[in-house]
């Protein structure tokens, strides 16, 4: 173990939503006004990978690659 990593600690994220989850901090909780949950940048990064996918597959029609 690295003596970077063990300045992290199980840490608890609180969101405004709601919701919370745990993760890794060198703060024992943390607030949030946005997370994954509610955040709709992150519901648009999904909706981005999704397309992202679309268009692997398009590649691999075109160039008659199959999966
Ligand atoms: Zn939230």
């Amino acid at each position: 173990m690295s003596k970077k990593a063990s300045l992290y600690k199980d840490s608890k994220v609180t969101c405004a939503c709601g919701s919370s989850f745990e993760t890794k901090s060198t703060q024992d909780e943390i607030h949030v006004e946005v997370c994954s949950e509610c955040h709709p940048f992150y519901q648009g990064k999904q909706v981005n990978r999704k397309s992202k996918a679309g268009q692997i597959e398009k590649f691999n029609k075109k160039h008659g690659i199959e999966n």
